[in-house]
């Protein structure tokens, strides 16, 4: 509850409204303040001036002081003020607090001498004390304090209140997708692979469904081709090995005897099984992106020309040409040497394996631009449209059982690709069927 993402917004929205809400009310509050106790300090003046005017008046009329007394209790008890009145010559002539009253006045206090209405010279001596804090100042302040006090308060209730209701209706509406992607995120974890979130909503939440879906996307594809892969190494093994057992168990049921030829073709069986079994860690390696490669400069012409005549023997055997077509001049290439000459030899012996006798493979190399073209050419069968575009898949086979019979693992050219992609370029093929195919393959130039 306390570590829901619903309670943590109510509980952050509550703390900034009830900062707020004090922030204001403490500046409020001491502002007012301040305005108050000058506005009291112009009142009380203007109440002295006032008293002091109308002794004043008093001694005017009456040429004295007596009979002031009690109009100085009133004032005192109405200002709430200590109001000492002396005449010339130092005696107490009034007194609000009665004490003094016809004592000469003694105390420390100056006091303010008061001029007659008309005339110079003085009449007496007017002393006014305030108390401490005035009491309009004291009563002001507690008015001012109750009032903003009180709606302060209730104003920060009710907007707490009102910001609870809108945390509430709004972080359901924030947290409903994240809800759904953790619960499709649940489903995912379960293998549920096809489940995706609504993505059309905008901002981070829109993006992290978006995110998502393109993950769950990606996932659900890795996990369909790891399930096609098995099923197709599976099918593959499948051959080889029924074939061995088939060999041994006649040999077994004493069918056939395991003579010489019977163990070449045990032994041929067994080298298409570990020929797959390395084509396919070579595969795994190139679609996980672990292939290393050394790349470094070489020479293409040496490495086309090595590669032919590796293969001349074997082509000369079906009664084959192979021959090469290498312009003078050609750049160095970057390149990892092993690998090219892998798929070189790959394109070779295809060739070699689709081509009828007296055909002519031709392999030819151009530059262009930044890169340098080699292409593998046969007289050969072709291949038909309808296959062309797959030839690159894995274990794709345009005759299946006669490519089987040649040992290919069905792997050689999506090795090929693999190989020519890590290496930044391309491979394509042309083909008319009856009259021959070309493979093509762009290697990078060294610049
Ligand atoms: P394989 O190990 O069967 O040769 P590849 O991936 O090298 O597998 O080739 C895939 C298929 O493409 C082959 O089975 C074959 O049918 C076809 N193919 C490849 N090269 C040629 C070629 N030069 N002429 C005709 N068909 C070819």
């Amino acid at each position: 509850m306390i570590h829901s993402l619903n309670f943590r917004l109510l509980a952050a929205f509550a703390l900034v409204i009830i900062v707020i809400i004090g922030s204001v009310f403490f500046f409020t509050y001491h502002t007012t303040r301040g305005e108050i106790s000058r506005f009291g300090e112009r009142v009380e003046l203007m109440q002295d001036k006032r008293m002091e005017l109308e002794l004043s008046r008093y001694h005017q009329v009456l040429r004295s002081w007596e009979g002031v007394q009690p109009f100085v209790v009133q004032w005192g008890k109405l200002y709430g003020r200590r109001i000492i009145l002396t005449d010339n010559e130092g005696t107490v002539v009034a007194d609000s607090d009665e004490t003094l009253l016809g004592s000469p006045y003694t105390e420390a206090e100056p006091g303010q001498p008061m001029s007659p209405m008309m005339g110079t010279g003085t009449i007496g001596v007017l002393r006014i004390s305030h108390g401490e804090s005035p009491d309009i100042n004291r009563a002001a302040l507690q008015i001012t304090y109750r009032t903003i006090g009180h709606f302060f308060l209730w104003a920060g209730l009710l907007a707490v209140g009102i910001a609870l209701l809108l945390t509430f209706i709004l972080s359901r509406r924030i947290l409903a997708p994240v809800k759904a992607l953790s619960s499709a995120a649940r489903e995912f974890g379960k293998g549920n692979f096809s489940r995706r979130v609504d993505s059309k909503g905008k901002g981070e939440v829109g993006e992290l469904a978006r995110s998502f879906n393109s993950m769950a996307d990606n996932l659900e594809h890795t996990e369909r081709l790891r399930r096609d892969m098995v099923a197709d190494v599976a099918h593959e093994l499948r051959t080889p090995l029924s074939n061995l057992r088939g060999y041994l168990e006649a040999i077994k049921d004493a069918v056939i005897k395991p003579d010489e030829a019977t163990i070449h073709s045990l032994n041929e069986e067994a080298s298409t099984l570990s020929r797959l079994i390395d084509d396919l860690q070579e595969l795994s390696l190139a679609d996980a992106g672990e292939l290393k490669l050394i790349i470094q400069p070489e020479d293409v012409s040496r490495l086309i020309k090595e590669t032919v005549t590796a293969l001349q023997a074997k082509a000369a055997a079906k009664g084959l040409t192979i021959s090469a077509d290498l312009p003078d001049g050609l750049p160095e290439v970057n390149i990892d040497s092993h690998r090219i000459r892998q798929v070189l030899h790959n394109l070779l012996e295809n060739a070699v394996a689709h081509t009828g006798q007296g055909g002519r493979i031709t392999v030819t190399a151009r530059h262009r631009d930044d890169k340098v073209y080699i292409s593998v050419a046969d007289t050969g069968e072709g291949i038909p449209a309808d296959d062309l575009p797959m030839v690159f898949e894995r274990f794709y086979r345009v005759d299946k059982s006669r490519a089987r019979a040649t040992g290919g693992s069905g792997l050689g050219l999506t090795i090929a690709r693999r190989l020519v992609e890590a290496h930044g370029g391309t491979i394509d093929v042309e083909s008319q069927p009856g009259q021959g195919s070309t493979f093509t393959f762009t290697l990078p130039i060294q610049t």
